[in-house]
């Protein structure tokens, strides 16, 4: 059955080709939603919307910029008429040591990881507010959980740490109006973001400690956003899905 039938759903940083974004707009295509893909171009998010059916839509939208953010949400609302399902998707790293973090660095990456996923939210809360339901889903990752990842970097680290803590605080704040918001925390995932960073040996020694025995797909986090996203989840509000293959057992 259609877990999405009927379902409006934002999804940020879903351009890109092989990305967990795109893989989770037509996954969510697939279940019966129609999807707005936001991302940094808009004639990229359009020609990612247009690829998967003419239903669709994709905005340019900089998730850094309030009012960007703003104007995506009203939008969607103008074109579709509600919004039941943000996923806060978008996210870049910056393989650094803390030595080497400088102000605009350290402000690049938590301006993207987290103070997008603050500005997103504001911008579809009300609309969700208004209908009295939403699901709210925020990309985290295991660089959180274990202080350093693969490539992000510690200021990667402290931004997805910080998605975990405003996506409880919103969790808590906003399931009075029916609003369930909740985060994946994925391991090694093959995408772009770290295809051909890895060297050979390197990669095989890490697969080596992943239970799963191999990377993570786009589609293994897509999943787990589609079922926080459904009804099936229902209950289920301020909580961290790991979708890691095993990696931190
Ligand atoms: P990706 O680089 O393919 O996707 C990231 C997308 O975000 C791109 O389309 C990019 O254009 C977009 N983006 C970047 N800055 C933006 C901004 N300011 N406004 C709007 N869009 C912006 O990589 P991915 O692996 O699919 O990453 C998706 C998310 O998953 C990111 O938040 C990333 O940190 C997280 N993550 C990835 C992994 C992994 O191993 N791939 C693991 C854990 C978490």
């Amino acid at each position: 059955s259609l877990l999405l039938q009927g379902k409006v759903a934002l999804i940020s940083g879903a351009a890109s080709a092989r990305g967990i974004g795109i893989a989770t707009a037509q996954l969510f295509a697939r279940h019966g939603a129609r999807v707005v893909i936001l991302d940094l171009d808009e004639s990229a998010a359009a020609q990612a919307a247009a690829s998967i059916g003419p239903e669709h839509r994709g905005y340019g939208c900089n998730v850094t910029d309030k009012a960007a953010c703003e104007q995506a949400a009203e939008r969607a609302v103008a074109e579709f008429g509600q919004i039941d399902i943000l996923i806060n998707n978008a996210g870049i790293t910056q393989p650094v040591k803390t030595l080497e973090i400088d102000a605009a660095s350290w402000d690049r990456v938590l301006d993207v990881n987290l103070r997008g996923v603050l500005y997103l939210s504001q911008a579809v809360i009300p609309q969700m507010k208004r209908q009295q339901s939403g699901a709210i889903t925020c990309m985290s990752s295991v660089s959180a959980q274990r202080g350093g990842g693969i490539l992000g970097g510690p200021h990667y680290s402290a931004a997805k740490a910080g998605v975990l803590g405003l996506a409880k605080a919103m969790a808590r704040e906003f399931g009075p109006n029916g609003i369930r918001v909740n985060c994946v925390t994925p391991g090694l995932i093959q995408t772009d973001i770290n295809a051909g960073k890895i060297a050979d040996d390197k990669m095989a020694d890490i697969i080596a400690g992943i239970p799963l025995h191999r990377m993570g797909s786009a589609d293994d986090v897509a999943g787990t956003y589609l079922f926080l996203s459904s009804g099936l989840s229902s209950y289920i509000t301020g909580a961290v899905i790991d979708v890691n293959g095993g990696m931190l057992i």
